[in-house]
């Protein structure tokens, strides 16, 4: 059941901020991850903030210096049809196409889809797990099939986004508007593995608004975005990856090759991005690094079987792209 709680929709930025600064106090933006923890206990809220108002938060649109801005409030269906994104930034057009159903993709929004909370079935369960403020994850002594294989510090969540690995490979940037003012943070630093603080996934604190992404002008970019899950109609990753590529002449100049589904944050499979710089964009160059993205892979009892998930799905991105 849903807790009791006040609900306010106000009309600007700093009128937000101003209604999130209180304790208790929960950003709704299309509602389809929040109410499901508010309804299941997860967490709970005294006031909702809905945001839809704030007409700051929407539209997608070229960036001042190139590139392109999208707003918080941008729907994921939204993203997946834009025509400059599907054509410029391929892999976070295919994400945003590959991300729940229909019907949630019309709902749920770019600010939510990062923000969302974990999906293991610890913390959404009645388990009072480290992430909720208890003394253990259950995860590695109990079913772990879903779980990590790459940080798991306590905490052996995998990330739910399908977008969050895209933006990072793409080198978005996260615009930032709160009590103390704004800030920007490249995305590769937005997210808070459980190493660092394992009661948080990201680096909002109270009364912050995630306002926009921005991404970087797409010059001789070449990304995509795959994805292993058990539905095809719809679900989370068993495994994914986005990869970004940019190509000086025939070889690549730099890349990013960054996971979903297998790590408590988006994650960087920084020895793959070393293997493939200054190679030509192959089916050698594929396989090789295929091999380094699983390096230092921690597989739990139930989930090995990620490990060559993982190996299979950056070389076939990489020949993708070739
Ligand atoms: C059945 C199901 C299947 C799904 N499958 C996938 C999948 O395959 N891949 C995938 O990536 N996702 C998946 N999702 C998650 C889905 O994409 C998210 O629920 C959705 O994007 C959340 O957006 P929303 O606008 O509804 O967020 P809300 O539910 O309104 O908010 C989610 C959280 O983010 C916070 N928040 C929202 N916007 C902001 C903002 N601008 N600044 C700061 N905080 C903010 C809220 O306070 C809340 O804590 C699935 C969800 C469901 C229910």
């Amino acid at each position: 059941m849903l807790p009791d709680f006040r609900y306010v929709r106000p009309a600007s930025l700093s009128e937000a901020i101003k209604e999130l600064s209180a304790p208790e106090s929960r950003l709704h933006a299309g509602g389809t991850d929040l109410l499901g923890c508010l309804r299941d206990g997860v967490f709970s809220a005294r006031k909702l903030v809905s945001v839809s108002s704030v007409a700051e938060l929407r539209g997608i649109a070229p960036a001042a210096g190139g590139g392109l801005r999208i707003g918080a409030l941008s729907t994921l269906a939204e993203i997946a049809s834009h025509r400059t994104i599907a054509e410029q930034y391929s892999a976070l057009a295919q994400a945003a196409a590959s991300a729940a159903s229909p019907q949630l993709r019309n709902q749920g929004t770019l600010g939510g889809n990062l923000c969302q909370r974990p999906r293991c079935w610890y913390f959404r369960g009645d388990f009072h797990c480290f992430r909720k403020g208890g003394e253990m994850c259950y995860a590695p002594k109990g079913e772990n099939e879903f779980h990590c294989i790459f940080g798991g510090d306590g905490c052996y969540m995998v990330h739910p986004s399908d977008l969050a690995p895209a933006l990072i490979a793409l080198e978005a940037r996260a615009r930032i508007a709160g009590p103390k003012g704004r800030r920007m943070v490249p995305l590769d630093s937005f997210f808070v593995p459980p190493s660092k603080d394992i009661t948080k996934e990201t680096v909002l604190e109270q009364g912050e608004i995630l306002t926009e992404v921005l991404l970087p002008p797409p010059a001789a970019l070449r990304s995509t975005y795959r994805k292993a899950r058990v539905r095809a109609s719809w679900d989370f990753a068993l495994a994914g990856v986005a990869v970004a590529l940019r190509t000086k002449g025939d070889t690549i100049g730099s890349a990013r090759v960054v996971l979903s589904g297998v790590a408590p944050v988006p994650w960087r499979a920084v020895a793959a991005e070393k293997a493939l710089l200054n190679r030509g964009v192959d089916a050698a160059a594929a396989a090789e690094a295929a091999v380094h993205a699983v390096a230092g892979a921690e597989p739990l009892p139930q989930n090995g079987y990620k490990v060559d998930l993982v190996r299979g799905i950056v070389e076939e991105a990489l020949l993708a792209l070739a």
